[in-house]
């Protein structure tokens, strides 16, 4: 299903197409340089704060364009200081944007690295089976408009909050690309929403500091291969053979490992970076020794990076989180064989924040926002 809202969405808009607006409204080229440098450099959250635009203009831009496609519902700050934003969009979706903050080690309780994990759709048609976010199903792709507005919310939220915002500095470390939905799966409005963000006329965030994960859709993969790209690729592995895999996600069916592997390679030797490996652990699926020792081979092979996510609960799912000692055991084979990884603790378990999971219980008729 495609949504067309009743206003184009202006954080969806390029310098290059609000140039063209202006001309066809009667104005200089420079005032869309004017109004992008209000979006993401003043990030004033309303038409009348623009001052330096003309009035009648305003009224124009307020006639054509929505300023803010995502309204804020509810944050959950978590105690383990992750923080989970529920936003709802113009036709009443429900999507989840989440921000985990990791204290810096040496500088203090003041600084810490904050990732920002945002969605692609609404919902999700992968099905993956220890997932919250593919229990609805798919319901739409996000726009480019959405997907950058969640990041303007955060902005926003962050700019009252934090000491270190400033209205020219973003007030994030990370952009993750991995909440709900499957990003390559809403590949041209992922494409231009990283363009958005990493303008300078844009957010001006660094494209390297912008990691896409995939479920492992191997045309998408290769086609990021051929192009000219500066963000990471994060695989989700999440098995290390076919047989446990397929168990758990579907899409191994449609691109196997001796497919999506290659294809993997490909992207690694165009592009020339460290691909991460995600790999979730649930007990007794893909916790054991073996698949530990053929996750080293195909982490070796490929030069990965691989991020162990022990298992977040998913109400109405019968999957479990390993215990400490099946996780050190699991990250022992992983060191004893010198593949780099990092293993993600409690990040989140207390509100929910395995994707999709708050979106879920706000769907239910007796959920109280
Ligand atoms: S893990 Fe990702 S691809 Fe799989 S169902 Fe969840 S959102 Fe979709």
């Amino acid at each position: 299903m495609k949504f067309e809202p009743e206003k184009k969405l202006i954080f969806g808009e390029t310098l290059e197409e609000l140039e063209v607006f202006a001309r066809d409204t009667g104005q200089p080229k420079f005032r869309a340089k004017q109004l992008t440098d209000w979006l993401y450099k003043k990030r004033v959250q309303s038409w009348d704060q623009m001052s330096n635009l003309p009035a009648e203009w305003r009224n124009i831009l307020d006639e054509h364009f929505e300023l803010s496609p995502a309204k804020p519902l509810l944050s959950k700050e978590s105690r383990d200081v992750t923080n989970k934003l529920l936003m709802e969009l113009t036709d009443g979706s429900l999507i989840e944007t989440v921000l985990i903050r990791a204290p810096m080690k040496g500088v203090g309780q003041r600084r810490s690295r904050t990732t920002v994990c945002i969605s692609t759709q609404v919902g999700c048609a992968y099905g993956c089976k220890f997932c919250a976010s593919g229990l609805l199903g798919w319901k739409r792709d996000l726009n480019a408009a959405e997907i950058v507005a969640q990041l303007m919310n955060v902005c926003h939220q962050e700019d009252t909050m934090t000491q270190r915002a400033t209205p020219e500095i973003s007030s994030f470390d990370n952009i993750v690309v991995m909440g709900m939905g499957e990003p390559l799966a809403n590949y041209d409005n992922l494409m231009k929403a990283i363009k958005i963000l990493n303008a300078d006329w844009g957010l001006k965030f660094g494209a390297r500091r912008i990691t896409v994960s995939t479920s492992g859709l191997v045309p998408e993969i290769e086609k990021l291969s051929e192009k000219s790209i500066q963000f990471r690729l994060a695989i989700s592995l999440h098995g290390a053979t076919n047989s446990t895999r397929s168990k758990i996600m579907p899409i191994n069916r449609r691109y196997p490992l001796e497919k999506l592997i290659p294809a993997a390679k490909h992207f690694v030797k165009n592009h020339g970076r460290m691909l991460t490996l995600e790999y979730i652990l649930i007990e007794e699926i893909n916790d054991m020794l073996d698949e530990a020792k053929k996750l080293v081979a195909i982490a070796k092979d490929l030069h990965a990076h691989v991020n162990l996510i022990p298992y977040n609960k998913v109400e109405g799912l019968s999957w479990k989180r390993p215990n400490i000692m099946r996780q050190d055991r699991f990250a022992s084979i992983l060191k004893e064989n010198k593949v780099p990884f990092t293993i993600r603790r409690e990040k989140g378990h207390d509100i929910n924040a395995a994707c999709g999971q708050l979106r879920l219980k706000a769907e239910k008729p007796d959920f109280t926002r």
